[in-house]
């Protein structure tokens, strides 16, 4: 096994880059994946995000580019990678840039939700690597804004997931736009018969097959939790873990519907906790903005969909929450493993509500642990308060003065009667003389005594 960035015998501006991110050694997939790549050939990769698996595919990719001398024509690409949301694609294409920092490579990166004008004019004159979307990658091909004439590499990243947004069918129309004599890349985190076959459709013969599971897998090293509470609850208990625990600092609440998301942070908004939502109905600058401002920890909760969150590396995440349990244990490792990066420790906190219990043994069934369940006290302590925001802030107004202004308007063409009412209107607002307690009532109590 290869331990060292030297032994790959890399281009000086790659391994100059690789100093530069203070990778120390190669992980467990760029040791496998590396020298059979360098060789071009075709490879299958069953992992996920966080193996390491960007660096895996991007360093012999710059490497077989930097070997060969510059081709560049225009609108053309030599390396196209596909992966399903724009969160990964700016991920990615990021990653290429970083490890292509040294050197005269291009990268550009396509992805729907924005203006395709300046996509456009950054293809314009041909780039070395182009990380895509599917949606916009094929608007693009139909208005002839890019061409594969030149292209020597074909990545498909998370294949598993591009199945689960449905983009299988644009996938098959993007191959047909290949030449067919091309490397091919095909990652996946797991690998059910529909995307086996689609890789097989996809890689040349006798692909190098390599299987990656993370270094730790989360139940080990994640300290985790469970709160049985009912759906209503929920809201409650989540801004009470978080204003009686300020360690939470960066905390990534899974929901599971787009509108759930939302819901959750305006709760979260109410008790002044920074938060912000990622999922599919929010624009690509609010989501980037929601990215980076997590990122840099300005905010403090960010609340996310699966499919926004897919593979998003992001750094030293304390707490991750379901906020509601998902259907697939596969998911719940997912997301759990946001956490516990780098050899840090993490917590997963869940909620589960009664009609979820099924997926809670579910995911205890997959993980072969029981998970312990979380304190209630804290809850019932803040509970008192949060009942408290339930009442509207404005009070409402006394009947007599609402009753009054409806008078008031259906009388109000009417000038006569409307002043006329208006008095009466003013009457009946006005105090009563001898209401319990008032100053007049007073008095002629007192005479009354003086009278007795
Ligand atoms: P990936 O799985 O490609 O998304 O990578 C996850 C994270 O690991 C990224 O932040 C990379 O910068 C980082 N990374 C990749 N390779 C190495 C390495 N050999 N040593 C340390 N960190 C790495």
């Amino acid at each position: 096994m290869i331990d060292s960035f030297d032994d790959f015998l890399l281009h000086p501006t790659l391994s100059r880059a690789i100093k530069a991110a203070s990778y120390q050694k190669p992980t467990p997939i760029q040791s496998k994946a590396i020298p059979p790549l360098l060789e071009k050939k075709d490879l299958l990769g069953i992992a996920q995000t966080g193996t390491g698996k960007t660096a895996a595919f991007a360093l012999p990719i710059l490497n077989l580019l930097l070997k060969e001398p510059p081709r560049r024509k225009a609108k053309c690409t030599r390396v196209l990678v596909l992966l399903p949301t724009r969160e990964l694609a700016i991920q990615v294409a990021e990653s290429f840039e970083k490890y292509a920092h040294f050197s005269a490579i291009s990268v550009a990166c396509v992805f729907g939700g924005v203006s395709d004008i300046p996509q456009k004019k950054a293809l314009l004159r041909g780039v070395d690597v182009l990380v895509a979307t599917p949606g916009r990658l094929l608007d693009l091909l139909s208005q002839k804004a890019v061409s594969f004439k030149l292209l020597e590499t074909f990545v498909l990243d998370e294949a598993d997931r591009m199945l689960d947004m449905g983009f299988i069918q644009d996938i098959k129309k993007i191959i047909h736009w290949l030449p067919p004599a091309r490397q091919n890349l095909f990652f996946s985190a797991t690998m059910p018969p529909t995307i086996a076959s689609l890789a097989k459709s996809i890689l040349n013969q006798d692909p190098i097959r390599i299987e990656v599971v993370p270094q730790s897998t989360p139940v080990e090293r994640i300290e985790q939790l469970v709160y049985k509470i009912d759906r209503k609850r929920k809201a409650a208990l989540l801004k009470a873990l978080l204003l009686e625990h300020p360690e939470m600092n960066k905390v990534l609440v899974f929901s599971r519907t787009k509108h759930g998301a939302n819901k959750i942070v305006t709760q979260l908004e109410k008790a002044k906790i920074t938060c912000a939502a990622i999922h599919g109905n929010k624009s690509q600058t609010r989501r980037q903005e929601a990215l980076g401002n997590f990122k840099t920890e300005q905010i403090r909760v960010l609340v996310a969909t699966d499919i926004a969150a897919r593979g998003i590396d992001i750094e030293s995440v304390s707490h991750v929450f379901n906020y509601d349990l998902p259907e697939v244990p596969e998911t719940y490792v997912h997301r759990i493993g946001r956490t516990a990066r780098a050899g840090k420790s993490g917590f997963a906190i869940s909620f589960c509500s009664p009609e979820q219990e099924s997926e809670l043994k579910g995911i205890e069934k997959a993980t072969q642990q029981k998970i312990p369940i979380g304190d209630f006290s804290l809850l019932l302590k803040s509970e008192a308060p949060l009942e408290k925001e339930k009442t509207p802030r404005v009070a409402p107004k006394p009947k007599t003065q609402r009753k009054a202004s409806k008078k008031t308007k259906l009388k109000v063409k009417n000038k006569e009667n409307f002043e006329e009412n208006s008095k009466t209107d003013l009457k009946q607002t006005r105090p009563s003389r001898n209401r319990p307690g008032s100053r007049a009532r007073k008095r002629m109590r007192a005479e009354q005594n003086q009278k007795t």
